[in-house]
């Protein structure tokens, strides 16, 4: 497109240069035919009879005893250089050229020598100087025939004509110069207006940039203020966007972005704005506003056309935003804190699971910031390896071995401390973290129980705990199956945790993930069971071999010891699904009394072990294996 304009624009260009030239030659043709007859041959004529006259003039005033002799001869001398330059002038020989003009001027000449002694000898009152006017006369007329003929003569009309013929011709150019100087102007006009346009417009999605957002923001806020009213502003920050982007290339993110803004157009109407203003992130002025509900209502909306399946590239993305809304004149007075206290609010219901969209609040900064510091430092702990696994025992319940132990991530942060695994999932999953972060768990649990087996301690399996974007986003079954294979740990020494919640964002891919793990040979558990949603009939479809009841039933039966019929009827749930059951946060003996009587076969708890660093499970295992009967010993370690 570019090389058809640049060819289109070169023609014009041409045309426009050619007409140009042409004309002007045609026009100093003109001038010349003018200058021709005009000044070359008509004012030449014109100066030598006026020369003339005046030398009569003066012959007469002298012959009337009127004029000195001295100015006589003046006369007589200009005349005579007139004639003069007219015979051999550089500029004269248009004159000259004409016929009979050189025979004049020689015969002027010859007059005016042959008349020179006379005049010497005229006197003041000397009637003879009548008679040299007489003679001068026949010259008179003969040169103004030349002045006269150089306007209407022959020659003249044979010249106008050809000005004539020059001026016809030149209508051609001149209309061509006419019509591609106003092509030119034209495409300059059009190109302005194109360059104009992508100045204040993002290339990809035709939306407003961020450019023309914070301007026309600064009309609103005028507008607002002149006519007391109120103007929201809407920072929409589309979520896992950079795992589609990383896992379905730049086509398919580039076409969501597309789709994601022209959603966003449909939902507003004019004379709001939408804005692409950068990356993943869409920003939208709602003007004329009476209150903050009506800045909701329109997030609700938002929300409602964007979070509904779109189909790219045959891939099926179910887009998900988050939105922060910020208030003139209540949030902020001045655009730069009015955006930023939007984004503020949309990194808020980023970081809150709860609620898709936040009005801005005073004391939502410090948050943000905690969360963007956090988002910054757990890119970079990932890339040294600055995270921590600890492990935490489960046990037989029957035997009070240790079968099994749950790797825990830890996270210390230099500034804001101890930040909980379920903070540390949470970011990463919002800031497209969620593969690294559960690759970097799977591998470190692996590898550790590999170490432990190297070393000669008893053989026990390891439960990794899988965040849902790793499961529904990215493809858990290769990330495993590979671990294993780095690693080198047998299959069914690994047990996947993943909660109801997990399994049921994607009921459509959950029972083929389960089953392509199980087919690694790798256990499955389902973790925090009760906590979450899940139906029975899902239950039933999936392949877990075990059942973890949450701890908060377990703590429950501290207090209400009759919910023992609860936990009973979990267990006899799992037992009659084909599963063993493990009992989180046992921390007095009555809970493990209770729940081995009721047939759970495992248990995990501050009664038996906290969760420890590495180099404790070494210790707690080789006391375990020194307590051990020498028949045991080979049943329990076998590497
Ligand atoms: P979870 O998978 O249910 O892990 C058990 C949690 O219960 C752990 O908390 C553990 O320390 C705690 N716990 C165990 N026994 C007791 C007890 O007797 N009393 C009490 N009060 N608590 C007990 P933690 O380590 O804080 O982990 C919390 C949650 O964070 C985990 O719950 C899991 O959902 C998540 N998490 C931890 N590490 C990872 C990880 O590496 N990846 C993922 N995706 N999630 C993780
Ligand atoms: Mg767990
Ligand atoms: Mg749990």
């Amino acid at each position: 497109m570019k090389r058809v304009k640049f060819i289109v624009l070169t023609i014009v260009i041409l045309i426009f240069s050619a007409c140009s030239i042409i004309s002007t030659q045609r026009h100093t043709q003109v001038t010349d035919l003018l200058t021709l007859s005009i000044k070359s041959v008509g004012w030449a004529a014109s100066e030598l009879e006026l020369e003339t006259l005046k030398f009569m003039q003066a012959l007469k005033l002298t012959a009337l005893n009127d004029m000195r002799a001295e100015d006589l001869q003046l006369r007589f001398e200009l005349l005579w250089s007139r004639v003069e330059v007219l015979s051999v002038g550089e500029e004269t020989h248009q004159f000259r050229s004409r016929p009979g003009a050189m025979e004049l001027l020689l015969n002027f000449k010859q007059f005016l020598v042959e008349v020179e002694p006379e005049l010497l000898s005229i006197k003041i009152g000397d009637e003879s100087a009548m008679r040299v006017v007489q003679d001068l006369k026949i010259f008179q007329t003969q040169v103004r025939k030349f002045n006269v003929n150089s306007f209407s003569g022959d020659q003249a009309l044979g010249n106008l004509e050809q000005i004539q013929s020059i001026e016809n011709n030149s209508k051609f150019y001149l209309l061509g110069l006419l019509l591609s100087g106003s092509i030119l102007i034209f495409l300059v006009i059009r190109e302005s207006s194109v360059n104009r346009k992508q100045a204040l417009h993002d290339s990809l999605t035709g939306l407003a940039n961020r450019y023309f957002f914070q301007k026309n923001l600064k009309k609103s806020i005028f507008y607002s203020r002149r006519n007391n009213s109120r103007a929201a502003v809407h920072i929409i920050g589309m979520n896992g966007f950079k795992e589609v982007n990383d896992r379905l290339g730049h086509a398919v993110g580039d076409q969501l972005l597309q789709e994601v803004a022209s959603r966003l157009a449909l939902s507003v109407c004019l004379p709001d704005t939408v804005a692409r203003l950068g990356g993943d992130v869409f920003g939208i002025i709602q003007n004329n506003i009476t209150n903050a509900d009506e800045s909701v209502q329109l997030a609700k909306h938002i929300h409602e056309q964007i979070n509904c399946e779109i189909n790219v590239h045959g891939y099926q993305i179910y887009p998900d935003v988050s939105i922060g809304i910020s208030v003139y004149p209540g949030d902020a007075v001045h655009y730069d804190k009015l955006l930023n206290n939007a984004d503020t609010a949309m990194y808020c219901a980023k970081k809150n699971d709860d609620t898709y969209y936040r009005l801005f609040e005073q004391e939502m900064n410090d948050s943000v910031l905690r969360y963007r510091i956090l988002v910054e430092s757990l890119q970079a702990a990932l890339n040294h390896d600055q995270l921590q696994q600890v492990y935490q025992p489960i046990i037989c319940l029957k035997t009070k071995r240790i079968v099994l132990v749950e790797a825990l991530l830890r996270w210390h942060h230099e500034k804001y401390g101890y930040i909980s695994p379920l903070e540390v999932v949470s970011i990463a999953e919002k800031a497209g973290l969620a593969e690294k972060l559960n690759e970097w768990v799977l591998l470190k649990a692996c590898s550790q129980n590999m170490a432990w087996r190297k070393a000669g301690l008893p053989l026990i399996q390891v439960s990794v705990n899988i965040s849902p974007a790793m499961y529904t986003r990215y493809d858990l079954v290769t990330t495993v199956s590979r671990t294993l294979s780095i690693t080198g740990l047998p299959a069914d020494q690994l047990v996947i945790e993943v909660t109801e919640d997990t399994t049921m964002q994607d009921i459509d891919r959950s029972p083929d993930i389960l089953q392509n793990l199980r087919r690694l040979g790798v256990e499955l558990a389902l973790d925090d069971f009760g906590t979450g949603y899940s139906s029975l009939s899902h239950l039933k479809n999936m392949p877990f071999q075990k059942l973890k009841i949450d701890k908060v039933f377990i703590q429950e039966l501290n207090n209400l010891p009759k919910d023992i019929s609860f936990i009973r009827t979990i267990i006899n749930l799992a037992h009659g699904l084909g599963m063993q059951v493990v009992a989180e946060g046992i921390e007095v003996i009555e809970n493990y009394e209770d729940l081995y009587l009721e047939g759970c076969e495992y248990g995990q708890g501050y009664l038996f072990y906290k969760p420890v660093p590495h180099h404790e499970i070494e210790c707690i295992l080789r006391e375990s294996l020194s307590a051990l009967e020498p028949s045991d010993y080979n049943a329990y370690v076998s590497y």
